[in-house]
């Protein structure tokens, strides 16, 4: 098999700092050596130059919903479309995020297991698109977050049941809703919904199936019960305490921010946004900056995710996330790395978001 060398330009690895006069070497669709140039000063291969720019693995994004297209009111663009169409949307914003950039998404929660096939079409490679992973529905209770979309469970054995439809239906990841939301109309994001023991069960079940598991999480005691629970990743965390904190570095929980959501709702609010969701995003935006900053400088494990699909939260533009983040103190690098190995780390990608011998390249 023929291989191809990069080399001229900078080299972010995922992980380190920037490295200069590095080369790095493809076989295939893997990295076979990654050396100082002048190891392969006399390579009569391929060459890509890479002079004047930055190779780094693609971008992960651990929170999109590839339903919705960003609409002002992302929820009232489904109801009662042809379901042909919803599934060609999901379709259209996978490439439009592939095309700037983003090799990998974690869809957090669908519609009608819509988005399944067009996952596997792009992870199969019959169609061009990011490697994307799926929750299916997102797990809520009755009259929470989430209550339109979701697959509504009250109790622990019925969370359960509805863990086991999503793994039947196909689903890669497990969504489970543990506080209110700003997108739905008569909840609040401080209040815990699912109890404790709900939130166990769930997730125990997810693990018993061997998948990770996410949890909407923007209140404190519902950040608590999903952490306590075992959940993978907190999305959100926006009302985040010491406790939460102190939690999630003990359990080596991620926390995926999506500071995009919140902003771009405010930015946008007077573009036909619902009343209820400005209300309750003007309520927590420093709040949820805050917390992202504490989570940031306690050394917390942050993986990039957007919430793409909410209102003005466009797919192709997911890595102004890393702006964003780094306006609340991170580091560029550590947004890099936040998007890349940390990311893939979250989706449990482990041979990728890295460049490193035997590892694939670019993804
Ligand atoms: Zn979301």
């Amino acid at each position: 098999m023929s291989t191809t060398l990069y080399s001229g330009g900078l080299l972010f690895d995922g992980e380190g700092d920037l490295q200069e006069n590095y080369a790095v070497l493809v076989e295939g669709d893997s990295i076979i050596d990654v050396a100082p140039v002048e190891k392969y000063a006399d390579y009569k291969g391929k060459r890509v130059d890479t002079t004047d720019a930055t190779l780094m693995p693609g971008i992960a994004d651990c929170h999109v919903h590839l339903v919705y297209k960003g609409e002002a009111n992302p929820q009232a663009s489904v109801d009662g479309a042809n379901p042909g169409e919803i599934t060609l949307r999901v379709l259209e914003n996978a490439q439009t995020s592939l095309k700037s950039g983003i090799t990998a998404v974690r869809d957090c929660g669908g519609r009608d297991y819509l988005e399944f096939p067009v996952r596997d079409a792009c992870n199969s490679g019959r169609f061009l698109g990011p490697s994307i992973m799926a929750s299916g529905k997102i797990i809520c209770m009755t009259g929470g977050h989430g209550n339109k979309n979701g697959r509504v469970a009250d109790g622990c054995n019925e969370v359960v049941k509805a863990v086991r439809e999503q793994v039947h239906a196909g689903s890669d990841l497990i969504k489970i809703m543990a506080t209110g939301g700003v997108m739905t109309p008569g909840v609040n994001p401080e209040d815990a919904h699912y109890s404790a023991d709900e939130m166990a069960a769930g997730v125990h079940e997810a693990k018993r199936f061997h998948k990770s598991s996410a949890s909407h999480a923007q209140g404190a005691e519902g950040i608590m019960n999903a952490v306590n629970a075992g959940i993978t990743s907190i999305e959100h965390g926006i009302f985040m305490d010491q406790q939460c904190l102190d939690a999630m570095l003990e359990r080596g929980t991620y926390l995926v921010p999506t500071l995009a959501a919140v902003k771009n709702i405010i930015m946008n609010k007077d573009n036909g946004i619902p009343d209820y969701v400005v209300e309750k995003s003007l309520r927590v935006f420093d709040r949820h900056q805050e917390s992202f900053t504490m989570f940031y400088k306690a050394g917390g494990k942050i993986a990039m995710g957007t919430d793409a699909g909410t209102p003005f939260n466009l797919h192709g533009k997911n890595a102004l996330e890393l702006a964003y983040m780094v306006e609340c103190g991170m580091s560029p690098l550590d947004s890099l790395r936040s998007a890349t190995s940390v990311g893939h780390a979250c989706m449990q990608y482990e041979d990728r978001g890295q460049i490193k011998k035997a590892l694939k390249p670019i993804y």
